[in-house]
């Protein structure tokens, strides 16, 4: 099948060349007529099988001109994937006089606003900032005909089900909705008796198998080791642009920085981050300035980038969900690509149900000039590579107890820098906040704390200090308690 089949305006079609896309994906060739004629549909469709175009396309031509009111709303679970369709829009869009603009959290409101004021005929927005707009009545959705979910299974993960539920009242009952998921557990199925009138189902690749082309191999490692095996693999291989997934934000954090050490160009992407910072980030992943991206699941969500040759997780992913979202990052429109697992021993149940989910064996790889039996690197005193808190406080490493022992007690006045007064001896008043140099900062009261400040203690920082204190002054915990408050 040609584009020239679809049915779709001399406009679009022009976008469409323009794009240089030559013949329509399967979901874009089943998805597109229904949704011409008017129909609701649900596509089952994994990430990077060209699913935006094929809701976007018909989206444009059937809301045809501009009449200055919002006529179509699509729901995306992530700020980054709001500002991927909202850009697919203005692509396909090109030669049409459609508006789009995209809402999301993170950023401040104003030039939303004013994008809404300006007149927007299609609305790309995550719930929540949706949601605050609504209660401002800076939007109204009162005449909205075409209502899209996309990634309706990723947004159920993130919690969004009361959110969509709540705008999908303020809109009109008369109106068409899409529905597009990766996968379709039994709450989508759910979502779709209430929202949709008779949909068409629309299913590419069956839901839960991954995007085809992409070449998964699972590399058993020691957890120590991990890193090693990620610099291993980058001098062996050419890995360009390579997207790594962490589990936590404050694992890529560390990521970030041995990567950085090695002098890696290496961005990261996650939830910790401004959306300031994590537009530069990604915006310099597709510029290549940068070569690697480091990215949790959350934000991971809207990486549209073209040629991603390798996806690593360097953490396996906590379900088979996430990890068919993370490894459709490679292999995108029918791309090759390459995805390799880093598992554990502890990892080894959710390997099992990633295999269960696709229903076959992954390739376990061992290599041959690694060193598998390399044994943990001791570990510093104070692991400030470990410890995320204590890193954003300037925190230098002391190279032994007593070293540390002699910041703590004698070698420098502690400064009280909230309050500015000193504190009377070494170990005095105050809470421990920060290292900075090799100086300690203590604060006088919690409700004094410097712009910037981080708060209360995590629990792992709490661990973290317990374990010093123990090491340094036994177990009296009650003479030393303000080292942990
Ligand atoms: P999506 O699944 O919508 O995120 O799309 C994945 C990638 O495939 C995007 O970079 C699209 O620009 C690209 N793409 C979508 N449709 C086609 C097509 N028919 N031919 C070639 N590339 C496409």
């Amino acid at each position: 099948m040609s584009f020239d089949q679809l049915g779709l305006t001399e406009e679009l079609a022009r976008a469409v060349e323009r794009l240089g896309f030559e013949t329509p994906t399967p979901i874009q060739a089943q998805a597109i007529p229904s949704i011409l004629e008017g129909r609701d549909v649900v596509g089952t469709a994994q990430t990077g099988t060209g699913k935006t175009a094929a809701f976007t396309l018909p989206l444009l031509q059937r809301l045809g001109q501009p009449t200055g009111r919002v006529r179509a709303l699509i729901l995306t679970p992530t700020r980054e994937l709001a500002q991927q369709v909202e850009s697919s829009l203005r692509e396909f869009g090109r030669f049409a006089k459609l508006r789009s603009c995209a809402i999301f959290g993170g950023v401040s409101q104003r030039g939303q606003e004013e994008a809404l004021r300006r007149g927007a005929d299609i609305v790309v927005a995550t719930p929540g900032r949706l949601l605050d707009l609504l209660e401002q009545k800076i939007i109204s959705l009162s005449s909205i005909e075409v209502l899209v979910l996309d990634e309706a299974d990723r947004m159920m993960d993130m919690g969004f089900l009361p959110d969509i539920r709540r705008v999908v009242r303020l809109l009109p009952a008369e109106r068409q909705t899409l529905l597009f998921s990766a996968t379709l557990p039994p709450e989508i199925r759910e979502l779709t008796r209430t929202l949709q009138h008779d949909p068409k189902m629309v299913e590419v690749g069956g839901s839960g198998t991954p995007v085809t082309g992409v070449e998964q191999r699972l590399f058993p490692v020691p957890p120590h080791l991990k890193c090693d095996l990620l610099l291993h693999l980058l001098g062996r291989e050419t890995m360009r642009p390579l997207l790594v997934f962490t589990r936590t934000k404050h694992g890529a954090d560390r990521l970030h920085r041995m990567l950085e050490k090695k002098r890696h160009k290496v961005a990261r992407i996650h939830s910790g981050r401004t959306q300031g910072q994590r537009q530069e980030a990604l915006e310099g992943f597709k510029r290549d300035q940068y070569q690697i991206l480091i990215a949790t699941d959350i934000a991971a969500r809207g990486i549209d980038v073209r040629n991603i040759s390798h996806v690593i997780n360097y953490d396996i992913p906590n379900s088979p969900d996430d990890y068919i979202h993370r490894i459709g990052r490679t292999a995108r429109a029918s791309a090759t690509g390459l995805a390799y697992s880093f598992i554990t021993p502890e990892d080894e149940d959710q390997v099992r149900s990633i295999e269960r989910s696709l229903r076959r064996k992954l390739n376990r790889i061992r290599l041959k000039d690694f060193a598998y039996d390399a044994p943990p690197q001791p570990k510093a005193e104070f692991q400030t590579e470990h410890n995320p808190m204590l890193e954003r406080r300037s925190f230098r490493p002391a190279a032994s107890p007593a070293r540390v022992f002699d910041r703590f007690a004698h070698s420098r006045t502690p400064r009280c820098s909230a309050s500015g007064q000193t504190p009377r001896a070494g170990l005095g008043q105050g809470k421990l906040r920060s290292f900075r140099g090799d100086r300690l900062e203590f604060r006088g009261k919690a409700t004094s704390r410097p712009e910037g400040s981080i708060g209360e203690p995590s629990p792992e920082e709490q661990a973290e200090l317990k374990r010093l204190q123990r090491k340094l002054f036994g177990t009296g915990r009650t003479r030393h308690r303000h080292l942990l408050s």
